[in-house]
Formats: C-alpha cells, sequence, structure tokens
C-alpha cells in the first residue's frame, strides 16, 4: 500500500496507537498538544508545515504573505484550543539559489504576524533544500487548563455553529491559480487566502463559555474537519445548507466562473476560523453575546445527532446527496 492509500488520517491514528501518553499530557488528535504547566495553566503545542509547491507557489505568493501565513495557520490552532499563542520557533530548508532579499521579507511578515499576536521567536534551525522551500512553524501558547476545548466535546443535540463565512480563502486559491485577475471581490477572496486571521480573543471568549462544547479550527475545509470532530467524539450530524455562511463576494465570483459554492463552502479549505458546537439552550444567547463582542456572526448550520459517523446534508429539511462531501460510516 502506497502512503497515499493509507491516507493521512490514519497513519495519525496509527501514529496515536503507536505513542500512547501517559499521565496528564494529551498528545496526538487535537489541533494542539496540552502539557500541564501548574495547577491551573497548560502549555498548548502546535506545529505546521508548508512547502512549496503543495501549499503554496513561490511565483505567486509574496514572501511577506507567507511569512505572515506561516505564524496565522498555528495561531489558528492555538485559538481552536482556547489559548493564547506566545513563542515560536521556526525551521527553513532554503534551496541555495534563494534571494536573500527575499528570506528577508518573508521574515518582515513573520514578525508583523509575531507583532500583531504577541508572540516570540525563540529559535529553529535553517538548512539547505535541493529545489523546494520548507518551513516549519513550532508554536506554544497558554491556557487555563479548565477552559481548554477539544474535539470530543460535542454531545447530542448540540448546534453547530462557525465564526466566519466559508470559501473564500479556496477560491481565492483558485483565483490564484487560473491567473484570473486579481480585482474587486477576487482580490478579497485572494487576501482570505494569503493573510488568514484567525482570533485567539474569540477562542479564549468561547472557551470561557460554560456552552460552549467541542472547538476546533477549519483547516481542511468543514466536510473534512467536521468529520474528525464527530469521529473524536463519536456522533453524527445534520448540517443545513441553506445555512452554511457563504458571503456575497464568494457566490459572486462562483458566478461569474461557473464554480459551485457550496462545493467551495464545504471543501475549499484555509478557513482558519472556529467550528463549534454549543448547549442548545445556550445557543442564542451564545449567538448575541458573541455579535455584540466581535461584531461578526456565530453562524448556526446544523445540531450534532446520536449515530456515529452518519454526516447527513439536509436542503429544505431534506436529505440530499453531496458527493463530494459524502462520507457515511468512518473507516
Ligand atoms: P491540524 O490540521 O489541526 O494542524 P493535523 O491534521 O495536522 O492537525 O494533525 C492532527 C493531529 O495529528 C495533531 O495532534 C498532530 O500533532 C498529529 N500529527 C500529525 N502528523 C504527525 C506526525 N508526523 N507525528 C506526530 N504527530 C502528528
Ligand atoms: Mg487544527
Amino acid at each position: 500500500v502506497r502512503f497515499q492509500e493509507w491516507g493521512e488520517d490514519n497513519f495519525i491514528q496509527h501514529l496515536a496507537d503507536r505513542f500512547a501518553v501517559q499521565g496528564s499530557v494529551v498528545g496526538i488528535g487535537d489541533d494542539c498538544a496540552v502539557i500541564p504547566l501548574s495547577s491551573k495553566e497548560s502549555w498548548l503545542v502546535t506545529t505546521d508545515a508548508l512547502v512549496e509547491r503543495v501549499h503554496f507557489l513561490r511565483e505567486q505568493i509574496a514572501p511577506q504573505d507567507l511569512g505572515y501565513k506561516a505564524l496565522a495557520v498555528n495561531v489558528s490552532d492555538i485559538a481552536a484550543m482556547g489559548g493564547q499563542p506566545k513563542y515560536v520557533f521556526l525551521s527553513l530548508a532554503l534551496p541555495k539559489t534563494l534571494e536573500a532579499a527575499w528570506a528577508c521579507e518573508f521574515l518582515e511578515g513573520l514578525e508583523s504576524a509575531c507583532r500583531k499576536w504577541g508572540v516570540q521567536l525563540l529559535g529553529g534551525d535553517t538548512v539547505g533544500s535541493h529545489s523546494d522551500l520548507f518551513i516549519n512553524l513550532t508554536l506554544i501558547g497558554a491556557a487555563e487548563t479548565a477552559n481548554i476545548r477539544y474535539r470530543y466535546q460535542a454531545k447530542v443535540g448540540d448546534h453547530i455553529c462557525v465564526t466566519g463565512h466559508l470559501g473564500e480563502a479556496g477560491a481565492g486559491f483558485k483565483v490564484l491559480q487560473a491567473g484570473l485577475l486579481r480585482k474587486g471581490d477576487r482580490d478579497l477572496l485572494c487576501r482570505a487566502h494569503q493573510r488568514p486571521e484567525p482570533s485567539p480573543e474569540q477562542g479564549s471568549w468561547l472557551a470561557r463559555q460554560a456552552g460552549v462544547h467541542a472547538m476546533m479550527d477549519l483547516s481542511d475545509g468543514l466536510a473534512c474537519d467536521l468529520k474528525r470532530l464527530l469521529k473524536s467524539s463519536k456522533k453524527g450530524a445534520q448540517i443545513e445548507i441553506e445555512r452554511l455562511p457563504i458571503s456575497d463576494q464568494l457566490a459572486r465570483v462562483c458566478a461569474e466562473n461557473g464554480w459551485d459554492p457550496l462545493q467551495q463552502a464545504l471543501t475549499g479549505g484555509e478557513d482558519y476560523c472556529l467550528l463549534v458546537t454549543l448547549a442548545a439552550e445556550a445557543c442564542a444567547e451564545l449567538q448575541r453575546a458573541f455579535q455584540q463582542k466581535f461584531g461578526g456572526q456565530l453562524f448556526d448550520i446544523g445540531t450534532i445527532t446520536e449515530v456515529w459517523g452518519k454526516l447527513v446534508y439536509l436542503k429544505q429539511g431534506k436529505e440530499v446527496e453531496v458527493p463530494y462531501a459524502a462520507f457515511n460510516h468512518f473507516g
């Protein structure tokens, strides 16, 4: 079997089984590892790699944006557990032909992200590479242990909510790949792809609310990430397609190009907003308080159900097939 067929999620399951952890630490399986620090606080640790030609094309993203994004995607994982980002380590594999100016501009973007989120760079590693650039960040955050939220905490009857519009970043990537002129709506989508804006403020606020049960960030698209949350919580879900937050900008760019906005919203990826499940009785009040505090909406898109692995999409109350998101009975 090749790795391609084995699949990332199966490989990670294999790792988790092989490296089961002992004591009060939390290892593989959520957005961050959790290491107790004191009786009340814990460290959160996450790491993410960006590989040239896999995650980005060097001629399509400004080095400043890439530096900014490299930190942003890790901040998103800290936010997803309810923590505040603190310290970062940077490892780079750089091709020998890389312009020094490129590296400096990359660091400029990273530095501005560090400033924005109050993160200090404490170390890293630099090595050569034959042709492709490889970037890895390890980010350490802190959280109040009692408030940390996990993917496994969803309960039957919970409302499923997201903190932002879906599919914009993924469509922005398509705009860039198709070489479309970058202006108006299209430019906004490209910016969503190149400058994700995760919010530890929202994450830690949500984590302090008793009505917030499970939480994770959306990095690989709702269809994929929701399955991970369900698998972890051993639950099912129904999602109401009409309630998925699709911005007017995304709808217009999809219409112009013959793209399916639903497919973009479910599978586009790199949304870097939060996916939360809320106790049904707390939902309306949390939505109101969230809106008042952050100005953005907590979009209620469906509910958690009992049957493990059963993910159903509803349109006007009727079950519909969504081929690119189909996945019942997780294997
Ligand atoms: P995210 O998208 O939130 O960054 P991932 O899907 O990358 O999460 O990873 C899921 C879980 O698997 C995390 O707990 C991560 O630390 C772990 N993981 C992924 N790859 C490896 C690896 N090569 N070795 C050990 N743990 C890994
Ligand atoms: Mg994550």
